[in-house]
């Protein structure tokens, strides 16, 4: 199969596959009887930083209706103990279905510690999924020091085989409960080998940092390439100074900052008139060198309606609410998606001769043309799932 002028990695290339593999790249001409895709933008799969398919697909059943983010909680706290191991699974299956279909085989996911069945399920599925690279995180919705039973829980569910720790410092009782649970999430990740993965400062007020905590933790107890911290809209409330003095100690401890487009734009700023925005600051980000993922983070559950499990679109709704316009800011909006979306599983995959050609094909001229048309992918597979 050959790909003529097509856009990837920023040159406009040809490309052949065979046998599974990428064999060239260049100037190539067709051979007889080869299937030729021309002028579209070739990229690696996609991979999900952050989804919750425990309750995904779920939004139907719990409608929303205030639309806020503690309606969500409560909706979703009325289900979830009730859902059962099938109802998990068949959700689960099905939301992975879509994102493979939009590209992305690598997905991670959330799932709440309050309910130890949900979390079997999970761990079931990720054991057993065939389509690409499942990740769980043991994530305490309602806090972990909210209640001994909550911790107890939490702790359980990381034993059970989670592959990352999870935190939600914002929704603990005090600030300083908040640093403590990070502490804990850290410790235990440390000692037994696992990825770190934090709903941080998930607020629009300037008084949650921790943030700050999460990148001092991280240094102190060699969890560097490790730690992601999810959401952060509350630095967008942050003075100039004390964002420029968190985005250094971002860069200076790796974590990885994750944005949620569709969940910050609608469950943020939603008080009264003149409305803020609530999500993290990209473009500082960016500028500053630092590895920030696009999460789709809810795929129809309690807290988002909307959402297809095609993180392209998030990518096209992050770049109108934090004025990423450029030609040069669109694709990396784009280009996130198969690179620094694939760093929570530990490697990004690159399209060079010798590697596998699982890769994207979108008719669309350009990352910029393909976030303007939004088209689905054809999707090659390197070795097609069993
Ligand atoms: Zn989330």
């Amino acid at each position: 199969m050959l790909f003529v002028d097509c856009w990837i990695d920023g040159r406009r290339v040809d490309l052949r596959v065979d046998g599974g593999l990428i064999v060239e790249l260049g100037r190539l001409d067709p051979r007889p009887g080869e299937e030729v895709l021309a002028r579209g933008t070739v990229c690696p799969h996609l991979a999900e930083p952050h989804v919750h398919l425990d309750a995904a697909l779920l939004g139907r059943r719990a409608p929303n209706v205030s639309g806020t983010l503690e309606e969500g909680i409560a909706n979703w706290a009325a289900l979830r103990d009730g859902l059962g191991r099938q109802d998990v699974l068949d959700r689960a299956r099905e939301t992975l279905g879509w994102y493979a279909s939009f590209g992305c085989t690598r997905v991670r996911t959330h799932v709440d510690t309050g309910c130890l069945e949900n979390v079997a399920a999970l761990i079931e599925l990720r054991d057993t999924w065939t389509g690409g690279q499942l990740q769980v995180v043991a994530f305490p919705q309602e806090g972990m020091l909210t209640s001994p039973r909550h911790e107890e829980h939490w702790r359980e569910a990381v034993l059970m085989g989670c592959d990352a720790v999870g935190a939600i410092p914002h929704f603990e009782p005090t600030r300083g409960s908040g640093d403590r649970s990070l502490r804990l999430a850290c410790e235990l990740a440390s000692e037994r080998g696992l990825y770190v993965d934090v709903h941080c400062d998930e607020r629009e007020t300037d008084e949650f940092r921790h943030l700050l905590t999460l990148c001092r933790l991280s240094m102190e107890l060699g969890l560097e390439g490790r730690v992601v911290a999810g959401h952060c809209t509350a630095m967008h409330h942050w003075s100039d100074e004390l964002a420029a003095q968190g985005i250094e100690l971002v860069l200076e401890s790796g974590v990885q900052v994750v944005t949620n487009p569709f969940d910050n734009i609608v469950l943020l700023g939603r008080g009264s008139y003149p409305r803020t925005r609530g999500h993290t600051r990209v473009d500082e980000l960016w500028a500053a060198g630092a590895s920030v993922g696009i999460g789709h983070d809810s795929v129809m559950d309690p807290w988002y309606r909307l959402g297809n499990a095609n993180l392209v679109e998030a990518a096209y709704m992050l770049v109108h609410y934090a004025h990423l316009t450029s030609e040069e800011q669109l694709v990396r909006a784009f280009t996130t998606l198969s690179s620094d979306n694939h760093r929570c599983f530990g490697s990004v995959p690159r399209l060079e001769v010798g590697q596998p050609a699982d890769l994207l094909f979108y008719e669309a001229a350009d990352p910029a043309e393909v976030l303007r048309l939004r088209p689905a992918p054809r999707v090659l597979r390197a070795s097609a799932p069993s």
